[in-house]
């Protein structure tokens, strides 16, 4: 197993993505996992925050030391390993919104940032964070309580996060295996997004760039999206430059 070779169990954090890269600037070992009780500053893309009561959820960071052309797939794996887990664990069933968010019947149970160092044509490492929500509950966060779920939620009971910890390692394991051994992971991970065919909305944060109506149209091999602009024009997304409503 690569995935959990050796794992640091953090009471208290700023970001278990911070932990992980000085980790992965001082030669950790493909499959290290930082996992941690409490962040103080959890983050999402573009440094929105991610907020994690303590003890209640898992946030995790994962390194690896993919080859270049593996990168888009890290993504993926994390997606499809957070949803698989959610249904070995709980019996329920999530759906992927593009590009990196695993909902429940619309909202956010997982957070997926992935965070790498390249240099020249290589890369150094890779940052798998994901955020999952195991018990928490949404409706005590006012910025949050529209939008997010949890596993406790929405299966009615507490939920066990060690063992939903040790699942999501099994399956993240058996996703980035599958990528080492050279698949991809794209039509699998298209099969359980909940957009395609559906009219969006996608915008540019951090830029000046105004917000395209669009209808979300069909997913390139490298995870990318292609909309056709309601002015009949294609555009192809990336998951680093746009946030996308429905
Ligand atoms: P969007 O898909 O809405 O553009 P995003 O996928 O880029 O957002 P992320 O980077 O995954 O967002 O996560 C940050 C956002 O997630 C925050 O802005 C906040 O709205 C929301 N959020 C923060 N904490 C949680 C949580 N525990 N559960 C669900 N959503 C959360």
């Amino acid at each position: 197993m690569i995935i959990g070779s050796r794992i640091h169990f953090l009471r208290q954090t700023v970001s278990t993505m911070d932990e992980c890269r000085s980790l992965a600037r001082t030669g950790s070992i493909e499959g290290t996992v930082v996992l941690a009780n409490f962040q103080c500053a959890g983050r999402g893309r573009f440094q929105r925050i991610w907020l994690s009561p303590s003890g209640e959820n898992i946030q995790a960071s994962i390194l690896v030391r993919p080859k270049i052309t593996e990168l888009p797939y890290l993504n993926m794996a994390a997606a499809l390993a957070a949803s698989n887990a959610a249904t070995e664990i709980t019996g329920l069933h999530s759906a992927i919104k593009w590009p990196n968010d695993v909902e429940l019947a619309g909202k956010k149970l997982c957070g997926i940032l992935i965070e790498s160092e390249i240099s020249g044509a290589g890369v150094d490492f890779a940052i798998i964070g994901i955020g999952l929500n195991v018990n928490l509950e949404p409706e005590r966060h006012k910025e949050i309580k529209n939008s997010a779920s949890s596993l406790k939620q929405f299966c009615g009971r507490y939920v066990s996060r060690s063992q939903t910890f040790h699942v999501l390692l099994k399956h993240l394991n058996h996703y980035y295996e599958r990528i080492k051994a050279g698949e991809s992971l794209t039509s699998e991970w298209a099969s359980k997004l909940n957009m395609l065919g559906c009219d969006i909305q996608i915008s540019f944060p951090g830029t000046n760039k105004p917000s395209i109506n669009c209808r979300a149209d069909s997913l390139n091999e490298d995870g990318s999206l292609s909309v056709r602009v309601d002015d009949g024009s294609m555009f192809t997304a990336t998951a680093g430059e746009v946030t996308l409503r429905s």
